[in-house]
C-alpha cells in the first residue's frame, strides 16, 4: 500500500541523519518541490553540513515554504523533523493555507544511522546522532496526537486528486454494498473530433460509444463561442439545439439536453417550441437544462442584450414558469417579470407529461430558491461537503416551498480522466497536460484516476445525495475515453432502488397559476 497524498499539501520528514529522507525525498518528488534545510545551507552558507548557516538557512526555508502554501503547491520539508515547536509550525502554516499536512517518519534502525553517518564525508558527531535517535523515539511517540492528517512510515507515495484520497476505501464500500448512481456525458467541447467535417461522424460514434457504455444522458453547452474554461475562442463550438436534435437522430436511449441553455439567448416561448420539438423527435428524450447565463463576451459580440445578475435571474424565473405553460393544455396569457406571452400556444406539445427541467447553478439565495419552487433536477459541482451543504441550502428553500426535496433529482457536473491502472493514467496525462501546468496540478484540474479511484470520488457523490453524476472526458482525442471510464459506470448499475435519471418528480413541480 502505498502512502496517498493530496495533490495540495504539506509533508514534513522526520528522522535522524542518516535514516534515509533525503534519499525517499529524491525517489519520490521532483527536485522543486523538496525543500532541504541542508540544501539551504549550502546555498547560503559553505556547504550543507556548515552548522553556521543553520539560522539563515531556516529563515530561507521559512519564506519559501509560506510561498510555496500559498500557491497550495505540494511541498516537502526535508529536515530532521525533531524540533516539536517548528512541527506545530508547520502544521499550522498548513491549516492557515486550508493545505492538509502530513508526516513521514523514518524509523531506519539506530544501528543503521551510524553506519551510515561513519561513511559520509564529514560525519555527524556521534553524540549528536545519539541525541537524534533519542529525540526521534520521543517525536514518534508524540505524533500521533500532535494532529496533523496522516502519519506515515517511509514507503512509496501515490499523490493524487484531492478528491480521491479516500478513494480506496470508498471504492470497497461501492463494492460490498452497491449504490446507484446514473451517469451523463457532457461533451463541451469538438476539438477532438478534427476538421468541421469530421464533427458529424465523431459526433454520432461518441454518442453510439456513450449509450453502449452505459451512460444515460448527453449533454452539449448552449454557447455560441467556446468559453475560456474550456478551451480558446475559435475552437469550434455548435450550436446547441440543432446539434441535439442530431444526437435525437442517432441515439435511441439516452436522455439529451443543454447544460444549460442561456435565458438570455432566446425568447422562451420561442425556447419552449425548440424543447418540444426536441422531445417528439427524441421520442420523450428531452431535458430541459435552464441557467442564468453568464458570459458576457458573447452577448456582446452577438448584440444581445447582457441584463444585470438580478434581472438575469427574473428571466430564468420567467422561463420556469412560461415553459410547461408553453407543454400544457391550453393557451393561456403569461405575464412575467420581464416576459409576456399573450398566447402560451405550442403544438404539439411534447411527448413526456411533462419535460424534466434542470437548473444549473448552485447559487444559494435565489438560483437553490428557484429549483425548490419550479425545477425536477438541480446541478452542483465540487466536493462532496459543498453538495452536502447545497443540499441543505435546497432542503430549506424545499421547506419554504412546501416542497419535498426528495422530488429534486440531484446531478452534479465534473471532470474525470481515468485509466485502468496509473501507469496508463499517466500515459493519458502526459498526452493532455498543456505546457507549464505541474502534472499534479493538472491531475487535480481533470480530476484524473484510476477505474478504482473514480469509483470511490462518484461513491463519496453518492453518498452526499448525487443521483446523476455528469462527467466531461477531457481526453475524448484518445478515442477510447468512453469506453475507458465504461467499468466506473458498470461499478454503479444495476443497485438500489434510486434510478431516476433526471425524470421528472412524480406529480412534477408545483403547478404554477
Ligand atoms: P537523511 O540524512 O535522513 O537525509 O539520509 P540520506 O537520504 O542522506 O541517506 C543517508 C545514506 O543512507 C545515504 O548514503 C543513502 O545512500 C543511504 N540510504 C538512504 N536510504 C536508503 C535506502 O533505502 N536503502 C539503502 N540501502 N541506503 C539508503
Ligand atoms: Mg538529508
Amino acid at each position: 500500500m502505498s502512502i496517498r497524498l493530496p495533490t495540495a499539501c504539506l509533508v514534513v520528514l522526520v528522522g535522524p541523519s542518516g535514516s534515509g529522507k533525503s534519499t525517499w525525498a529524491e525517489s519520490q518528488f521532483r527536485s522543486e518541490q523538496v525543500i532541504s534545510s541542508d540544501r539551504l545551507r549550502a546555498l547560503v552558507g559553505e556547504g550543507p553540513d556548515d552548522q553556521r548557516a543553520g539560522k539563515d538557512a531556516f529563515e530561507v526555508l521559512d519564506l519559501v515554504l509560506e510561498r510555496r502554501l500559498r500557491r497550495r503547491l505540494l511541498t516537502v520539508v526535508d529536515t530532521l523533523g525533531l524540533d516539536p515547536a517548528r512541527r506545530t509550525a508547520y502544521l499550522a502554516l498548513a491549516r492557515q493555507h486550508r493545505m492538509p499536512c502530513h508526516v513521514v517518519l523514518f524509523g531506519t534502525p539506530a544501528a543503521r544511522c551510524r553506519e551510515r553517518n561513519r561513511t559520509r564525508d564529514r560525519p555527524v558527531p556521534a553524540r549528536v546522532l545519539g541525541d537524534q535517535i533519542r529525540a526521534f523515539s520521543g517525536a514518534a511517540a508524540a505524533l500521533p496526537g500532535e494532529g496533523f492528517d496522516g502519519v506515515h512510515e517511509a514507503g512509496p507515495v501515490s499523490v493524487v486528486p484531492s478528491s480521491m484520497v479516500t478513494a480506496a476505501e470508498s471504492a470497497s464500500r461501492q463494492e460490498d454494498r452497491p449504490m446507484a448512481l446514473q451517469f451523463g456525458l457532457h461533451v463541451p467541447s469538438l476539438t477532438w473530433a478534427g476538421e468541421p467535417g469530421d464533427i458529424r461522424a465523431g459526433l454520432s460514434g461518441l454518442a453510439a460509444d456513450a449509450e453502449a457504455a452505459g451512460f444515460s444522458s448527453l449533454w452539449v453547452m448552449d454557447h455560441m463561442l467556446q468559453i475560456p474554461q474550456v478551451g480558446r475562442e475559435w475552437d469550434p463550438m455548435l450550436d446547441s439545439y440543432t446539434t441535439l436534435g442530431f444526437l435525437a437522430a442517432v441515439t435511441t436511449t439516452a436522455r439529451i439536453g443543454a447544460l444549460v441553455t442561456g435565458v438570455t439567448y432566446r425568447n422562451p416561448a420561442h425556447l419552449a417550441k425548440i424543447i418540444a420539438t426536441l422531445d417528439v423527435l427524441s421520442g420523450g428524450r428531452a431535458v430541459c437544462g435552464l441557467g442564468a447565463a453568464w458570459f458576457e463576451r458573447e452577448h456582446r459580440v452577438y448584440g444581445w442584450d447582457f441584463p444585470g445578475r438580478a434581472e438575469r435571474l427574473d428571466l430564468l424565473e420567467d422561463a420556469l414558469r412560461l415553459l410547461p405553460l408553453m407543454w400544457g393544455p391550453g393557451s393561456p396569457p403569461f405575464e412575467g417579470h420581464r416576459v409576456r406571452v399573450p398566447e402560451a400556444i405550442c403544438y404539439p406539445r411534447p411527448v413526456q407529461a411533462r419535460v424534466p427541467i434542470l437548473v444549473g447553478g448552485q447559487g444559494e439565495r435565489r438560483t437553490l430558491r428557484l429549483v425548490a419552487q419550479y425545477a425536477d433536477a438541480c446541478n452542483l459541482f465540487g466536493d462532496p461537503d459543498t453538495v452536502r451543504h447545497k443540499l441543505g441550502v435546497l432542503a430549506r428553500h424545499c421547506d419554504d416551498a412546501g416542497r419535498d426535496i426528495g422530488d429534486i433529482e440531484v446531478t452534479h457536473l465534473s471532470t474525470a480522466v481515468c485509466a485502468v491502472d496509473r501507469e496508463s493514467l499517466n500515459v493519458r496525462l502526459a498526452a493532455i497536460t498543456p505546457k507549464g501546468r505541474t502534472p499534479e496540478a493538472f491531475a487535480e484540474s481533470v480530476q484524473a484516476g484510476t477505474v478504482q479511484d473514480q469509483i470511490g470520488r462518484f461513491r463519496e457523490l453518492a453518498e452526499a445525495g448525487v443521483r446523476t453524476a455528469i462527467v466531461s472526458l477531457p481526453d475524448l482525442a484518445s478515442g477510447d475515453a468512453v469506453v475507458g471510464f465504461a467499468p466506473v459506470v458498470a461499478a454503479f448499475a444495476g443497485a438500489g432502488d434510486h434510478h431516476r435519471v433526471s425524470r421528472p418528480a412524480r406529480g412534477g413541480a408545483p403547478n404554477v397559476d
